[in-house]
């Protein structure tokens, strides 16, 4: 008798949202589980797919992909990861239009739609979906992994601070600053206190950006559908506050997940890197240059620019910053900046940010505080100058400060519209690489370099919880 066809591997589908601060800890976490021999499709809007730079374009219909990792400098088993697409109705242009609150609703129509019948496919094939993850802002993947009857985890990708004040928030379980009392403190089990203008910013009553609230707090309203919060950060770095939120919540930090995945099937950017970052890096002395990227979302008005470029200039340091054009201004337009920034800095759209923060080169960080910057700045062991924008940012930017004593604050709250000096600038950047604190900030985040490695080694933290995770799913789905 021929011997029983061996058991089809794990089948784990991840749903991602179209951000480049979505893309990048999912595809991350796709890498992760796949070396740990389980068998992951990525799954996005093909609209978005297209504009992804590991992705061929062209192959890029409705059809799958599959990817072989580069596994040059890992040590990883090399599984592939796979890839599939729903259609959004888009090309890669018209979908830069569609603005944000519309873009949520397309993807929920489509995607509610597209996501059963992929499903349906793989069971097809012999690889049933035997767990889905979903992602924060497309709480309504937990919904159809119900109606399949397939569990469902999410992947939260913020810090477990900006979790548990989004949880408070929601359930109405502390007290949170209103039209009436606008500068009221917020209190929370295993933090800081929090002033008005540190928390999520969208949770503020003045924010102009509540429809942001709204979708990131469905996550909260769907919590229940979902077995698992894989979280984007590690237990030394959040310990009390994972702490407190366990208890009510099956939390598992996984982070930092680029640390961790360390197979890449090459990375998910949706911008052509500048590629003499790193050639101009290793042609300045050691410790000298300041980084300075906002990350893929927020850009700075042309006023704030100029004040930005003086203050770099006046530091008198080099320095290596990623511009991106403000809200109002297209993709291509002159970015008017000062004369005579080239000769002592390096201007650049995008840069591949991990490598240039890995550099020697470079001394501190000069960042919007977008969690996976955040948790790129730590696990490269930089200092940082924090210029937070929106949303959680503040929140990342007070633990910068305070908590995690790698930084300091450039503005505080909402800098939106809020204008920072150049001599603000050049004095944050004084007292972050020279200043009497510089050496402290430095050893600090060397020190939380090290407990970032530690966390994703063989037997860390967040290995851990990642094998843990696996086996999880392997249960549910006898
Ligand atoms: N990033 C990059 N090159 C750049 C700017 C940003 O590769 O020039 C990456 C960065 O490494 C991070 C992501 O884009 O992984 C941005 O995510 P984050 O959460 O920091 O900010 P967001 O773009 O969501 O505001």
């Amino acid at each position: 008798m021929a011997p029983p066809a061996p058991e089809p591997p794990l089948h784990v589908m991840l749903v991602c949202f179209p951000g480049q601060g979505h893309i990048n800890p999912f595809l991350r976490l796709a890498n992760l589980l796949a070396s740990h021999g389980l068998r992951v499709t990525f799954t996005i809007n093909l609209s978005t797919a297209r504009k992804m730079k590991s992705l061929p374009s062209s192959q890029c219909r409705s059809q799958e992909l599959k990817l072989e990792p580069n596994t040059s400098s890992s040590s990883h088993s090399g599984a592939a990861v796979h890839f599939d697409f729903f259609d959004d109705g888009h090309d890669e242009e018209s979908i830069k239009r569609v603005p944000l609150d519309q873009l949520m609703t397309l993807l929920e129509q489509t995607g509610r739609k597209a996501l059963p019948e992929m499903v349906r496919k793989y069971a097809d094939q012999g690889s049933p979906v035997s767990c889905f993850v979903s992602n924060p802002f497309l709480p309504w993947v937990s919904d159809v992994a119900a109606t399949l009857d397939i569990p469902c985890a999410v992947l939260w990708i913020q810090s477990c601070a900006s979790f548990t004040t989004y949880y408070h928030f929601h359930n109405k379980l502390v007290e949170f600053p209103t039209p009436e009392d606008q500068e009221r403190d917020v209190v929370l089990p295993g933090m800081p206190v929090m002033k008005h203008d540190e928390i999520p910013s969208f949770l503020h009553p003045t924010t102009p950006y509540g429809f942001l609230a709204t979708a990131i707090l469905g996550q909260f309203a769907h919590l229940d559908n979902v077995f698992c919060v894989l979280m984007e950060t590690f237990e030394r770095l959040e310990e009390e506050i994972i702490g407190h939120v366990s208890k009510f919540c099956e939390v598992r930090p996984v982070g930092p997940l680029w640390l961790g995945a360390k197979a890449s099937v090459g990375p998910g950017d949706l911008m052509e890197a500048d590629d003499d970052c790193i050639g101009w890096l290793d042609r300045q002395e050691p410790g000298s240059v300041i980084y300075v990227s906002m990350g893929s979302i927020v850009g700075m008005s042309a006023q704030q620019r100029a004040e930005m470029a003086h203050g770099l200039m006046g530091s008198g340091l080099p320095f290596l910053w990623v511009v991106r054009p403000g809200h109002e201004e297209g993709e291509d337009a002159d970015l008017g900046l000062p004369e005579g920034l080239g000769e002592r800095g390096k201007v650049v759209r995008w840069a591949p940010q991990e490598a240039v923060l890995g550099h020697v080169a470079v001394s501190c960080f000069v960042t919007h505080c977008g969690w996976n910057s955040t948790l790129e700045a730590i696990g490269s062991g930089k200092p940082v100058v924090a210029f937070p924008q929106w949303g959680d940012q503040v929140t990342d930017a007070k633990f910068l400060e305070e908590v995690f004593r790698v930084g300091v604050r450039m503005g505080r709250g909402d800098t939106w519209t809020k204008l920072v000096t150049r001599e603000e600038v050049e004095r944050c950047l004084r007292e972050v690489t020279v200043g009497p604190r510089a050496e402290e900030m430095r050893e600090n985040a060397v020190r939380w370099k090290r407990e970032a490695e530690a966390a994703v080694e063989e037997g860390g933290s967040s290995e851990r919880n990642v094998r843990e995770f696996v086996e999880e799913v392997k249960k549910k789905s006898v």
